[in-house]
């Protein structure tokens, strides 16, 4: 046996993801159930139901959960819905439209991609332009809120653009869901996927599809992938409640407690609430200190910020990233083309105290280093 380790504090995790979980989630693990235990099968089904609640989609949608991180599920989706006949148009601003592009290549699923930069949102007419003149296309593949940036595109005006082409609509809003609001009453889409440890808060393991029902059973046969095949997976878990293979079951009971605290908040208004706050506070406390963000506040969703690296000579990134880590506060580098930059979350278990928290960090090693301002103009 080891000796018992002396509790540090863990640090604050101001990044896009795995993020600060509340302990009272991280207790909800301390269970070994069998994937046939019957508390574990009820849990399931909460999950599902409540995860179909959130976008309004009781009586049209179903949840499929998926084993794995937030790209698993996104890959199960491109690969199980976009039919081998199909063609799928990707709005891309960002790496995790990017990434989309690359599932598609190793899948050999037919794709075309448009493309703003990394600092604008995607833009509805220009989806409807390129649909209108390619009648081929069958789907289009959007990112809500692109964490590269941090930038929110218009997800509801995309939905609209490509009903009225009668197309079908998909969505990664991995970083976003559970802190914007989405309803399936507003906005039509075929699928749309998201992950236990973001807005959500749970422990990272599992993805989940939120998908029209009839959208879903059309996808049988389609997946040239057994593990990422989300309608065996569905019929499974409406068979007898099981998940196909080994479920992430700890990741489940803290999914489980996780979806507690975020009704006990207010659901998305509270939720997105509380990050909203977390983002004024970090903005304007690093914008006193000569930072500038990379978005207008008008583009910002209150996910995570991009900063633009200061120009101050004496300002070294690793440093600045190491000295933050020594404070406890873990930020995140930039991951643009466009700018050089760096970026810090407000999402997770986190509010306006860990901000300053970190905001104070942030002077203390600017100090250090004899950086005077942020500021990324000379
Ligand atoms: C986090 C994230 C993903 C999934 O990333 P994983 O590291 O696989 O969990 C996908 N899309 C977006 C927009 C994300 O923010």
């Amino acid at each position: 046996m080891t000796q018992p380790e002396k509790p540090v504090q863990d640090p604050w995790l101001l990044t896009p993801g795995p993020l600060t979980t509340s302990r009272t989630v991280k207790e909800a693990m301390l269970h070994d159930y069998g994937s046939r235990d019957l508390r574990f099968i009820e849990i399931n089904r909460r999950v599902r139901e409540r995860l179909v609640e959130i976008i309004d989609g009781q009586g049209t949608h179903v949840c499929v959960p998926l084993q794995g991180s937030g790209t698993f599920v996104v890959e199960a989706m491109l690969s199980n819905f976009v039919p081998r006949s199909g063609k799928v148009l990707i709005l891309v601003n960002g790496a995790y439209g990017t990434r989309m592009q690359s599932i598609c290549a190793y899948h050999g699923i037919d794709s075309e991609v448009l493309q703003w930069p990394e600092d604008e949102p995607v833009d509805p007419n220009k989806v409807a332009e390129r649909l209108a003149g390619a009648p081929g296309i069958t789907h289009v593949a959007v990112v809500h809120c692109e964490t590269t940036t941090g930038i929110l595109n218009p997800i509801e005006d995309v939905g609209e653009a490509v009903a009225a082409a009668g197309r079908s609509l998909l969505i990664d809003s991995m970083s976003a869901f559970g802190a914007l609001s989405i309803s399936a009453r507003n906005i039509q889409f075929d699928a749309l996927v998201a992950s236990s440890n973001k807005c959500l808060e749970g422990a990272p393991g599992m993805g989940f599809c939120l998908a029209s029902e009839p959208a879903l059973t059309a996808t049988q046969g389609n997946s040239d992938s057994l593990c990422l095949d989300l309608y065996q997976q569905w019929q499974g878990l409406e068979a007898n409640g099981q998940w196909r293979f080994t479920p992430p079951t700890h990741c489940i009971l803290a999914f489980d407690q996780a979806l507690k605290e975020f009704d006990a908040e207010g659901a998305v208004a509270g939720r997105g609430g509380r990050y909203r706050e977390n983002c004024e506070a970090l903005v304007s406390g690093m914008r006193a200190m000569g930072f500038e963000t990379l978005l207008p506040d008008a583009l910002q969703a209150p996910i995570i910020v991009t900063f633009k690296m200061p120009v101050d000579s004496r300002f070294d990134f690793q440093r600045f990233y190491d000295g933050l880590s020594e404070c406890g506060y873990v930020i995140y580098p930039g991951k643009l083309t466009i700018a050089e930059s760096f970026r810090m979350g407000c999402i997770g278990r986190l509010g306006v105290t860990e901000m300053r928290g970190a905001l104070e960090a942030v002077r203390v090693v600017m100090d250090e280093m004899g950086v005077a301002s942020g500021s990324p103009v000379a």
